[in-house]
């Protein structure tokens, strides 16, 4: 039958198969608040008649500036439900890019949770569209603001009725918009549809995917504002699964302690809140009692940080790997037949891996010619996908050169194995050109901070006047550690080869993020450009 893929569909399973199964927020006032999916979408009805008593309609763009908490997830459903576009909005990047993020999408409403109201108070005369601020909260805690039109959540919601039948929209309707950081140049938005939103669903949910089902109690730790939090508020309802929304406390004891009580089975987040955790767990002599599987995906999870989670808490951890543009995910890294009973260390080489393909995702990797190059495992080229649940352009038609013959191009270079596992060499503007060749910052950075003194590394090229570049590594030293360059360079001499070794140590006290929790390389390289190698003088 000719039916068409709707998130409201998402919402109205849930409701109907799984009405009781629970869905439990950390909220931003602080209290655990808990209700159901029946709930869930009887609210996210009462925000549906809301907004188009406040005369949004189909196509319009509403900002959000929340944490995960069942009012962003009612806004999820509301605002797509009627066929306006829930547009995210990534709180953590600087005020000026999050202003252009929301006049570039023309974004005619801004929901806010509370944490955020000084930061929009002081953007809100350079936000042009914006007709009115809701804020995530109750009467009680609505705070005296300067806002224009600022109007309560609960009292908005609270006035209206959950008698609203989803309208039947065509498919392709545009349902909800993310912008990617853009850690050089203007961010660009990714405009989702009804459809890739269903199908991303589909595929999140299949076993191999990230398997969830309704005995599942799932965690997304990483943000509703970070690609959707990787489907999972889309796929948790589809599967029945139990939802644990850790609002904005996402500290190590705040993820460990509500995965305890809630007896989450499946998380997934960014590596760096993974390092936090497990700081954490080694600190307070704790263990994951419940947690059956953490998936870490948005940068390379490190390979040591994947046998402490294995060997210490019986957590499978599955590295994933994907991007804004495809919705987000695009491999992830369950093992195949025999695979379990590997060695410990085979297991851990393939868990480095960025995962292998799913249904749905094609990829190739492609020399610069743009010839297909073979999956052997040892071939690496620039990575390119194409699928139902990738993008094809960025918001308002910019940043058109990443769309090549109908595959978008990821910016990462990879190598595709005979198993279907791809693993990132390097983002392709992180690579360390030396001499011709190439240098995996990646490779050098996970095997640093395979150092039990080593909190983070990072490695990013320099210029150098006899090899072009070289690599210099960064790193963040655990406290009363007396690490020093030699005995870091000596540590990795035999684990890489020789030409790969950096050619120095830089000490820091911490290294620079981006709003995603990645390595901000861009700005260190600028910061480093003048760094004295010790190795130039004997160059020339
Ligand atoms: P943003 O670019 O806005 O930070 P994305 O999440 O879309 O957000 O970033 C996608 C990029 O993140 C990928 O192209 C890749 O370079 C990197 N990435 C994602 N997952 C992994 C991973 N598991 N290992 C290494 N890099 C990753």
């Amino acid at each position: 039958m000719d039916r068409p893929l709707l998130i409201s569909t998402i919402m109205d399973f849930a409701a109907d198969y799984h009405g009781e199964r629970e869905i439990v927020s950390r909220t931003v006032e602080g209290p655990i608040h808990r209700y159901t999916y029946r709930d869930a979408r009887d609210r996210a009805k009462k925000l549906a008649n809301a907004l188009l008593r406040l005369g949004v309609r189909e196509g319009d763009r509403i900002g959000t500036l929340a944490w995960n908490t069942c009012r962003h997830f009612e806004a999820y459903y509301g605002i797509s439900g009627i066929g306006a576009i829930c547009h995210t909005i990534n709180p953590r990047l600087f005020s000026e890019q999050i202003s252009y993020i929301a006049n570039h999408a023309e974004d005619s409403y801004l929901f806010l949770d509370l944490t955020f109201v000084e930061l929009v108070e002081g953007l809100a005369d350079s936000l042009s569209s914006v007709k009115a601020y809701v804020v995530l909260t109750d009467e009680t805690h609505m705070p005296d603001t300067s806002l224009p039109n600022a109007m309560c959540y609960e009292t908005l919601v609270g006035a209206e009725s959950a008698g609203y039948e989803w309208p039947e929209l065509d498919e392709w309707t545009a349902s909800s918009l993310c912008y990617t950081s853009g850690t050089t140049g203007n961010p660009k938005g990714v405009l989702y549809t009804h459809r890739s939103t269903v199908l991303h669903t589909m595929m999140v949910c299949m076993s191999d995917t990230l398997g969830l089902r309704s005995v599942d109690v799932v965690m997304p730790v990483v943000p509703m504002f970070h690609a959707n939090a990787w489907g999972l508020v889309y796929g948790a309802p589809a599967a029945g699964s139990k939802l644990v929304l850790p609002g904005r406390q996402l500290d190590g004891e705040s993820v460990y302690e509500l995965m305890e009580s809630e007896k989450v089975t499946f998380t997934a987040g960014v590596p760096t809140v993974w390092l936090a955790l497990a700081q954490y767990l080694r600190g307070s002599k704790s263990t994951l009692t419940t947690l059956e599987r953490l998936v870490s995906g948005g940068s390379a999870m490190p390979r040591a940080l994947t046998q402490e989670y294995e060997e210490d808490h019986n957590t499978r951890v599955i590295h994933a790997w994907g991007m804004t543009e495809m919705s987000p995910i695009g491999t992830t890294g369950n093992f195949k037949p025999g695979m379990t009973e590997l060695p410990a260390e085979q297991r851990y080489d393939i868990q480095a891996k960025q995962g292998r393909g799913i249904f749905g995702v094609e990829m190739k990797i492609v020399d610069d010619d743009g010839n297909e190059l073979p999956r052997d495992g040892e071939a690496f080229g620039d990575l390119m996908v194409r699928g139902g649940t990738v993008c094809d352009g960025y918001y308002k038609g910019e940043g058109g050169e990443s769309f090549i013959d109908g595959w978008f191009k990821t910016g990462d270079v990879a190598t595709l194995d005979p198993d279907g596992f791809m693993q990132i060499v390097d983002r392709s503007k992180d690579v360390i050109k030396s001499g011709g060749e190439w240098i995996s910052s990646i490779d050098l950075e996970n095997i640093a901070v395979g150092h039990p003194e080593v909190v983070e590394a990072c490695v990013i090229a320099v210029p150098h006047p006899k090899w072009d570049e070289r690599p210099l590594l960064l790193i963040v030293k655990a406290k009363g550690s007396g690490l020093d360059r030699n005995a870091m360079v000596e540590y990795l001499s035999d684990k890489v080869a020789k030409w790969w070794l950096p050619d120095d140590v830089v000490f820091v006290p911490e290294l620079p993020h981006t709003a995603t929790g990645k390595l901000l390389k861009s700005q260190l390289r600028e910061d480093y450009r003048d760094h004295a190698l010790p190795t130039i003088d004997a160059a020339e």
